[in-house]
């Protein structure tokens, strides 16, 4: 079957219910568009684990605070659904801001604690709108598996628990983070960079990187990780550090010491362009990924 784009919730919920009734299996991949490998690994991913695979294009104003990028973010969705054609998705919904948010939204899912530390500390509505808007796409598109991006650790943390508090009933599915040849991970702000900060940002992954091999060497403090992540970042002067967490991954409270399994998110600012990156690490198992 062809794929087709619809823009009204209506339409989504129909083809949806159809592809229902023959017996498919449900995915759901919501992105905010400017797609890259990272959204299509999503998809594969989808495509994998269920029948009928829809992704969902919309730059959401509720996440988004005074004076970040929500005018400037890429908006391309020609391109966007060429790339979905290709790798095999059924239905994009793509809606207006008008179809999402009729009138003033007046209820929104706050997932205390959790939405909180790293990125909720300088975004404070942040994950208040990420958590709403999934909770709103979760009702559209009624989907069986969800399926998030471990680049934005966070989010998917907050999105687990808001399923498991409000017994939605679906799975989500949490997939690697996809890198650029030289390690950065992808992400749609990348192309703010310019040549020089381009190159810049690669201290991200080297720094994680770094962690990485302490980490499996059993250096188990986290002051010293931290202190070690800090120094690496520091040596590129176009780098501002805006966060370095070392949390319980269940809690996302500060581990001391690293005995279960734990966070290591980094948020970075390359000139005015704010990247994230993070990777999770078991003692127990010795997994890490990255
Ligand atoms: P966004 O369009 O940036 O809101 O992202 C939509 C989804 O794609 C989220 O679940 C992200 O975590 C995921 N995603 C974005 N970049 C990557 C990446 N480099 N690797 C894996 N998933 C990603």
């Amino acid at each position: 079957m062809n794929m087709e784009t619809l823009t009204t919730i209506k339409e989504v919920r129909k083809a949806v219910a159809a592809a229902r009734a023959g017996g498919r299996r449900i995915g759901f991949v919501p992105t905010m568009g400017d797609l890259h490998a990272g959204h299509i690994a999503l998809v594969t991913a989808a495509r994998q684990e269920t029948d009928f695979v829809v992704v969902s294009v919309f730059v959401n104003p509720t996440q988004f605070g005074p004076g970040e990028d929500y005018e400037r973010y890429a908006r391309n969705l020609p391109k966007d659904a060429e790339m979905c054609m290709a790798a095999g998705v059924d239905v994009i919904f793509a809606p207006s801001v008008g179809e999402m948010y009729p009138d003033e939204n007046l209820t929104w899912v706050d997932v205390a604690k959790l939405s909180e530390p790293l990125c909720g500390l300088s975004r404070p509505k942040h994950f208040r709108g990420v958590a709403t808007v999934c909770a709103k796409l979760f009702n559209i598109v009624q989907p069986d598996t969800a399926f998030f991006g471990r680049k934005d650790a966070q989010q998917t943390i907050v999105i687990k628990r808001m399923v498991s508090d409000l017994n939605m009933p679906l799975k989500i599915i949490v997939c690697p983070t996809i890198r650029e040849t030289d390690g950065l991970a992808m992400s749609s702000r990348n192309r703010y960079l310019g040549p020089q900060e381009r190159q810049d940002a690669t201290i991200i992954y080297a720094a994680l990187k770094k962690c990485a091999a302490s980490l499996a060497d059993g250096l188990c403090d986290s002051q010293t990780l931290e202190r070690d992540i800090r120094n690496t970042i520091g040596k590129t002067p176009s780098a501002q550090i805006e966060y370095i967490g070392i949390m319980d991954v269940q809690t996302l409270r500060p581990a001391g010491r690293i005995s279960g399994e734990t966070l290591v998110a980094v948020a970075v600012r390359i000139g005015s362009t704010r990247l994230i990156d993070n990777l999770i690490f078991d003692p127990s198992s010795g997994n890490l990924s990255l």
